[in-house]
């Protein structure tokens, strides 16, 4: 698809849509590395120099299977692969029942990010992958919402 370049932020949702998934969770082998899905790095290198956002819901983390600083390091490996084109992120690390502001769908960690960077959240895009992050951006008042095998164009 034509590359849209008009939109003052793209917050992209992370297993999914950026990040290969195994049973839900983000795919990591034993020497902790990622994979990237189909698309990714052609369609984000592009957008250096608009605001590049990440938000992402890992409960592994308040459930004891995943680390904060793995789960940090995801960003790095991809920010690594598409040239440092992320400009920030927010991870929500939470129990899924801790009913905290920033899980998704809940727009704390949109809102967060938004406030940060002012952000006109009208003019921005949500690309995900579930429709737990397009209910995230309707409830942010994110203006588009893209699924990511349509953004990426991978199926
Ligand atoms: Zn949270």
């Amino acid at each position: 698809m034509t590359m849209e370049t008009h939109y003052s932020a793209y917050f992209f949702d992370l297993g999914g849509t950026l990040l290969a998934l195994e049973q839900d969770e983000i795919a990591c082998s034993k020497t902790g590395k990622v994979t990237l899905l189909p698309g990714v790095r052609d369609h984000l290198l592009p957008l250096c120099g608009t605001p590049v956002f990440v938000i992402t819901n890992q409960a592994a983390v308040a459930l004891g299977h995943l680390s904060e600083a793995t789960a940090r390091g995801f960003i790095d490996q991809i920010n690594a692969a598409v040239g440092q084109v992320i400009t920030d992120y927010r991870i929500c690390m939470h129990h899924p029942l801790a009913g905290c502001p920033c899980r998704k769908p809940q727009p704390g960690m949109v809102f967060d990010l938004a406030r940060t960077h002012t952000i006109n959240l009208a003019q921005a895009v949500l690309i995900g992958d579930t429709a737990n992050d397009e209910q995230c951006a309707q409830l942010a008042g994110i203006g588009t919402f893209l699924w990511a095998h349509d953004f990426f164009s991978f199926c």
